[in-house]
């Protein structure tokens, strides 16, 4: 068997994911490996294919023992032989594991590191056939990381005490540089094939919402996404079970899980969720390190997280099966001060000097800083994360809620050159209030207090609010022309690019919502954009009624198979593949092995009850199960966009991005506008009420297809290029540097380029 038959056959994908081909490829070739891909992006299988590939067996090691059994369980599922070791088996058990294994059964074995040191083991490893070891949350490696396991430093030692060393592969979801090297170098890795995928997940639509009532926010998007399992994220204890309550008086279907609750109900709640009898869980960050379970539809976060590190890891739990999920934050000002609370009241590591312990605290501010700016910003939520992690978007990726949003850019670098002379003027001593009350000219005791009357910018903005003013300040905080101590004061400076504004080489734009909103985040309206947008892709806009019927009796002789094997009803099928059967309606074996995640396996398992249930349903009669075209729909599931598809008692579908040729003629060209500036320039033009926002991605993609630039991985990473004919046709490639100090590349699109890009939109 080869690489793609082994995919096929066993875990029934027809083609490799991005970047997982490449690390395969390396391993079969003998090549140590270290795959850095966000969570979902599909990890197991680079190590999965390669270790039923090569001779002898394959040890993961892991330190999530549910996630062991949940693997483990899948594996089996699939046909694949393969076992745990951990401390969740008898004493008995795991002797038995091991004659079994000694005896050549498994191929794969899952193992948590405590196990590698114990003489059973070791027995057991230096005798038998081991092709390769994987180490799984390789970062628990790094001193560096949020989840150092000394345990896995005893990983090396083993290796060491086996007659012959196997090809290591390590995985992981953090990225940064620390960790990375700190993880070649402890575990040894010999000239390995770093990869780093790109760690923009594009089935998740990110939103931030800043609703006035946020229970009554979540109680209607549960309500509006019945049936859709679920994640919502609260800061403390008390927000879950309050949230909890709230929600299971109104007979929403949920659960709970924190440090709180005894071990008995932390097992059984998970279950619950799990096994989606409760498919809604409210949770504290406790929850989820370990939950593969692959048909979560949304995380709500309910309050914000402490870092964006950590907010992405936490929305990544949506949409694992590559189907759309939406990742909404709800923001308020009051969440600011929750989280400098709990960072106030964290208890320190005894281990620390007062230096480190300083060190520490400042890092976890900036981070917090970080998460913040993210609640704040209007521009591409995507690309803002993109770009923390290092990574170069497209400007803008039109799938979350600033790009979706209608916003108006407003020039306030008047008011923003006000603020830089206050600022210099106090020379650095105040915070942001102290700053915006003093250029209002407020009066109130604290500023008399200060004597701040005396500044000659005292009420120098005094036609403005306080939080007009807060809200130019945070806009120039983002953008780097002002900055904060890193303390917990956070005093304002200007920096370097401060001169730029004050000389007015660099503007200061605020957008605001237009004045007709399409999204209105008041707590009455429907939450009509987030929804409406992405609502497109649900699965009641993929299939007809008479489809959905269909998928509801799948649905539930998949929960009865679930229940006669006890496994979790999506390790049978995702709720993907029975979309996909619905579309497909096969009545054979052959039809049925070409539905996506239906493999050799798993049908010789469950096909004939899932052919049985659909010849039932339609008495073997050939009908059309879906709204659209069967061929668009399967091009890309992720991204289909189906006239009809929008449903009753929703406004009229927008067309596609294009311009009228007096549209055109008013585009305002420049001698440089990167891709967010070129896509905004042009959504400025259309007609906001009939025709759809193009975005940065968008353009950058047909400028690929065009053949003017691609995107390919260069020592691991993900990079763009332009072609001789990109930039004959005046696309240039420029490196930026982002305010974490990571350097990206952007592309930028000359005049030249500007009116070949107009041109293909214009409508005649
Ligand atoms: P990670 O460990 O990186 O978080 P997983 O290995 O759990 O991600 O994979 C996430 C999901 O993607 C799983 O449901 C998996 O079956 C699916 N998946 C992985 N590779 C592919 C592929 N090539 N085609 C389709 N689905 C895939
Ligand atoms: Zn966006």
């Amino acid at each position: 068997m080869n690489k793609y038959e082994v995919l096929k056959k066993f875990f029934g994908y027809d083609s490799f994911r991005e970047g997982q081909e490449i690390l395969i490829d390396a391993l079969l070739g003998g090549k140590d490996v270290l795959g850095i891909m966000p969570t979902g992006a599909g990890k197991s299988i680079c190590y999965q294919v390669p270790a039923l590939l090569l001779s002898g067996i394959t040890l993961v090691i892991s330190p999530l023992i549910s996630l062991m059994k949940d693997q483990v369980q899948a594996l089996n599922q699939a046909g694949i032989h393969a076992a745990y070791i951990n401390s969740s088996l008898t004493e008995n058990q795991i002797t038995k594991a091991l004659q079994l294994a000694a005896q050549g059964r498994y191929k794969i074995i899952y193992v948590a590191p405590e196990r590698l040191e114990t003489y059973g083991f070791l027995e057991f490893a230096r005798g038998a056939d081991i092709s390769m070891l994987t180490v799984d949350e390789a970062h628990c490696i790094s001193q560096w990381g949020q989840d150092f396991r000394p345990s896995y430093l005893k990983i090396v030692q083993f290796i060491k005490q086996l007659d012959k060393r196997p090809i290591l592969s390590a995985f992981t979801a953090t990225a940064t540089e620390n960790v990375k090297e700190d993880i070649v170098c402890v575990l040894g890795l010999h000239n390995p094939e770093v990869l780093v995928t790109g760690f923009d997940r594009k089935n998740l639509y990110f939103a931030v919402e800043t609703p006035r009532k946020k229970d009554e926010f979540v109680l209607r998007y549960i309500r509006e996404h019945e049936g859709e399992s679920g994640i919502i994220y609260c800061a403390t204890r008390k927000n879950v079970d309050m949230l909890y309550e709230k929600l299971a008086a109104q007979e929403i279907a949920i659960t709970r899980y924190h440090a709180g609750l005894s071990n008995e109900e932390r097992r059984r709640n998970q279950e619950d969720f799990i096994y989606d009898t409760c498919p809604v869980m409210a949770a504290t960050n406790a929850f989820g390190m370990g939950i593969d379970k692959s048909n979560v539809r949304f995380v709500i976060h309910y309050n914000m997280p402490q870092s964006l590190e950590n907010y992405y890891q936490e929305a990544g739990r949506a949409g694992r099966d590559g189907e759309p999920a939406e990742c909404i934050l709800l923001y308020s000002a009051q969440d600011v001060v929750i989280n400098r609370f709990l960072l106030d009241s964290k208890e320190e590591n005894q281990d620390f000097t007062e230096e480190e312990a300083a060190a520490v605290r400042e890092r976890d501010e900036e981070r917090l800083r970080t998460m913040n700016y993210y609640c704040l910003t209007k521009n591409c939520l995507r690309e803002y994360v993109l770009r923390y992690f290092g990574e170069s978007g497209n400007g803008d990726c039109g799938n979350c809620s600033n790009c979706q949003r209608e916003y108006e850019s407003m020039d306030m670098t008047d008011a923003a050159k006000k603020i830089i002379t206050c600022i210099q003027e106090m020379r650095g001593r105040y915070g942001i209030n102290v700053v915006a009350g003093t250029l209002t000219g407020d009066d109130r005791a604290k500023l008399r207090e200060y004597g701040v009357a005396a500044y000659a910018s005292y009420g120098s903005l005094n036609e403005m609010t306080e939080a007009g003013i807060k809200q130019i300040i945070n806009q120039m905080l983002i953008e780097g022309s002002l900055e904060v101590t890193k303390d917990k004061y956070a005093l304002l400076r200007t920096t370097g690019r401060a001169e730029a504004v004050l000389s007015g080489e660099e503007r200061v734009f605020i957008k605001e919502l237009m004045k007709t909103p399409v999204y209105e985040s008041d707590s009455n309206s429907r939450m009509a954009h987030g929804v409406s947008a992405s609502s497109k892709k649900r699965i009641s806009d993929i299939l007809n009624s008479r489809g959905l019927k269909l998928f509801e009796q799948l649905r539930s002789l998949r929960v009865q198979i679930a229940k006669e094997e006890s496994v979790p009803p999506y390790i049978i099928f995702s709720d993907k593949t029975l979309v996909d059967m619905c579309v497909k309606t096969p009545f054979s074996k052959e039809e049925m092995l070409h539905v996506n995640g239906v493999g050799e396996n798993k049908f010789a398992r469950y096909g004939e009850r899932f052919l049985q249930e659909i010849n039932e349903f339609t008495s073997g009669v050939r009908e059309k199960f879906y709204f659209g075209e069967q061929e668009e729909f399967q091009s890309d599931m992720g991204r289909i966009q189906m006239g009809n598809g929008a449903g009753a008692g929703r406004k009229a579908p927008k067309s596609e991005f294009c311009l009228s040729k007096e549209q055109a003629e008013n585009f305002l060209y420049a001698e440089k506008y990167l891709a967010a500036e070129l896509a905004e320039k042009l959504n400025d033009l259309r007609d906001a009420d009939t025709v759809k926002k193009i975005s940065g991605a968008e353009i950058f993609r047909r400028i690929q297809a065009e053949g003017y630039a691609k995107e390919e991985y260069r020592n691991g990473m993900r990079k763009k290029s332009v072609s001789a004919a990109g930039e004959a046709a005046g696309i240039l490639i420029g490196m930026r540097m982002s305010k974490n100090g990571t350097e990206y590349e952007d592309i930028y699109y000359c005049e030249k380029a500007q009116r070949m890009i107009v041109e293909w939109f214009v409508s005649t």
